[in-house]
């Protein structure tokens, strides 16, 4: 029910819509900005709360989540790696808060699943097509980015990939971008590769990711559970307006939603966005994210291996986190395991997954760990043990596991799937994931509601969308986020680099208008 509007609503200097790192980046430079000027001139201290972020869920960081429970270590739902050692405002923030980090390569390790095959390192230096598809993806910064627009299957077709090419770079590459060949862009690519600047290895974080949130949002004035439903802009300022009918004003809104939200029409506008931004909007794609986590009692996997890329499997990427962190872990006991494998699927494959029951989806990333960490027969037809395991039964009930304020997350365990394994030694070696399995969970970005879906992708027919995105309006509408990163960078970095460049925008406007 729509509450009353606030008759007199307070008016701020700048409103900053989403609490994500891009929010929290804008909001953060701004309070520090006006806080320094104020100290410096003591007229200027009633400016001092001039910085309001208003963010639709009870808790800020957008798709910074964990739960805890499931692993003696809080696990990320979202993102978990820093990409890359250089040049990245991600990592300056955790190492001005002491953080120390683990520099892992990516990928780690292969395996094509036609084969039922894990490649050692050897194999992989001297497998033609693996090192075909990162020349063709390294390669790609030195194309024509005014060429017109092919999807990257088109680019490695016409190139004469072959099957098992197109395959590794769907599960490498695609994979990680967040979608499919066919949905990925052949401009935005090189757009993306000539921008990246970061370095190509994986940091791990001693503690997890929120802590970095919560050293951002120190001090900021937050308001949680403020759903933006509407904003008029004008030349005189803007006003918002919430889902249920409070009201602020304010000269400047930085908005820092996802483009997602933006193309699911929230907020209105008035006058409404421009022909030009909304077809910016529409061209940028972003799919649904789906992470499988498994808890096991123990670990059936190399002690140094970290992730693995598959091919022709259900899950195209899994990884392994057990993590040392000087973060204080939750109880041993109370956990559901204490070793972590974390199934990773985006675009077409996670949109097929999160059509699956849960419980199927656990399942069938169980068979896949088993018959590659396992010595189960070749085929089926050698397999003694079909009829034993991995079947699929209706769910009673769940395990609800801790996320945050106000949210519970789902968990499976044993009792829940239908797993028949016998627990003779026998049994644990061809069935070692299903054998040591304590528990998992689904996590389905799209139904995240203030999110839905994963990260955006170098899209076909998207070049120059993200600028036009990150364009102001009116000089009193910003817009940051990862998808108005003009270098197609979809990570945590990006996000924080877009937040700062609103706020840097509206205070360079504020310098000119004193002129
Ligand atoms: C599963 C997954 C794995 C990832 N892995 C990595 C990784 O390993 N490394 C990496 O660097 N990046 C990774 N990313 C990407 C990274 O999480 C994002 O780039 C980054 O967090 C985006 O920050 P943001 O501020 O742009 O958006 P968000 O974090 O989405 O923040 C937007 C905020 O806006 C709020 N909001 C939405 N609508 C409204 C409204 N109408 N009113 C008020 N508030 C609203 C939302 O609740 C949210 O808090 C991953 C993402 C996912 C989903």
């Amino acid at each position: 029910m729509a509450a009353t509007p606030n008759p007199t609503p307070r008016h701020y200097r700048v409103v900053v819509v989403g609490g994500g790192l891009a929010g929290l980046a804008a909001a953060r430079l701004l309070h520090d900005h006006y806080h320094a000027d104020a100290d410096a001139d003591a007229d200027a201290h009633a400016h001092k709360a001039q910085v309001l972020l208003l963010e639709a869920a009870p808790t800020l960081g957008g798709r910074i989540q964990h739960v805890t429970g499931l692993a003696p270590w809080p696990v990320e739902i979202g993102p978990e790696f820093i990409h890359g050692t250089m040049n990245s405002s991600f990592k300056d923030i955790a190492d001005q808060m002491g953080c120390e980090m683990r520099e892992l390569p990516y990928p780690d390790r292969y395996y094509l699943g036609s084969e039922r095959r894990m490649l050692s390192s050897d194999e992989v230096q001297e497998h033609e097509d693996i090192q075909r598809v990162h020349e063709y993806f390294q390669g790609i910064a030195s194309e024509d980015p005014d060429a017109p627009d092919i999807s990257m299957a088109e680019y490695l077709q016409r190139r004469g990939a072959n099957d098992t090419i197109t395959q590794l770079a769907e599960s490498i590459y695609a994979n990680d971008f967040g979608c499919s060949l066919k949905q990925l862009g052949v401009r935005e690519c090189i757009q993306e590769a000539q921008n990246w600047i970061y370095g190509d290895t994986y940091l791990i974080l001693d503690r997890p990711m929120s802590s970095v949130v919560d050293f951002i949002a120190k001090g900021l004035k937050v308001r949680l559970d403020w759903f933006v439903q509407h904003v008029e802009y004008g030349t005189h300022g803007v006003k918002l307006q919430s889902s249920d009918g409070r009201i602020v004003t304010a000269d400047y809104v930085i908005l820092a939603v996802p483009v997602s939200i933006l193309q699911y029409g929230v907020p209105t506008f008035k006058p409404p966005l421009p022909k030009v931004k909304v077809e910016a909007i529409d061209s940028i794609g972003m799919n649904n994210c789906v992470k499988v986590l498994m808890a096991f009692s123990d670990r059936f996997w190399p002690e140094d291996m970290f992730d693995v890329v598959c091919t022709h499997c259900f899950l195209p990427e899994f990884w392994m986190t057990h993590y040392p962190t000087t973060f204080s872990h939750t109880d041993e006991q109370a956990a559901l395991g204490k070793f972590v494998v974390v199934g990773f699927m985006t675009g077409e494959v996670a949109a097929a997954a999160s059509k699956l029951p849960e419980a199927e989806v656990i399942s069938k990333s169980l068979r896949q760990l088993d018959e590659i960490f396992g010595d189960l027969p070749k085929t089926v037809e050698d397999c003694e043990y079909s009829a034993c395991c991995h079947g699929t039964k209706a769910i009673s009930s769940f395990k609800e596991l801790h996320l945050g304020p106000g949210k519970r997350h789902k968990v499976l365990t044993r009792d829940h799937l239908h797993i028949d394994v016998c627990g003779s030694a026998e049994c644990a070696r061809s069935r070692p994931a299903s054998t040591w399995f304590q528990g998992g969970s689904v996590v389905n970005w799209e139904q995240e509601s203030f999110v839905r879906g994963g990260y955006t992708y170098p899209s076909v027919n998207a070049h120059g969308a993200r600028s036009i995105l990150a364009a102001p309006l009116e000089k009193r509408v910003f817009f940051a986020g990862e998808a108005t990163h003009p270098g197609v960078n979809p990570c945590m970095q990006a996000a924080i680099d877009t937040g700062r460049r609103a706020a840097r925008q509206i205070l360079s406007l504020e310098v000119l208008s004193r002129l």
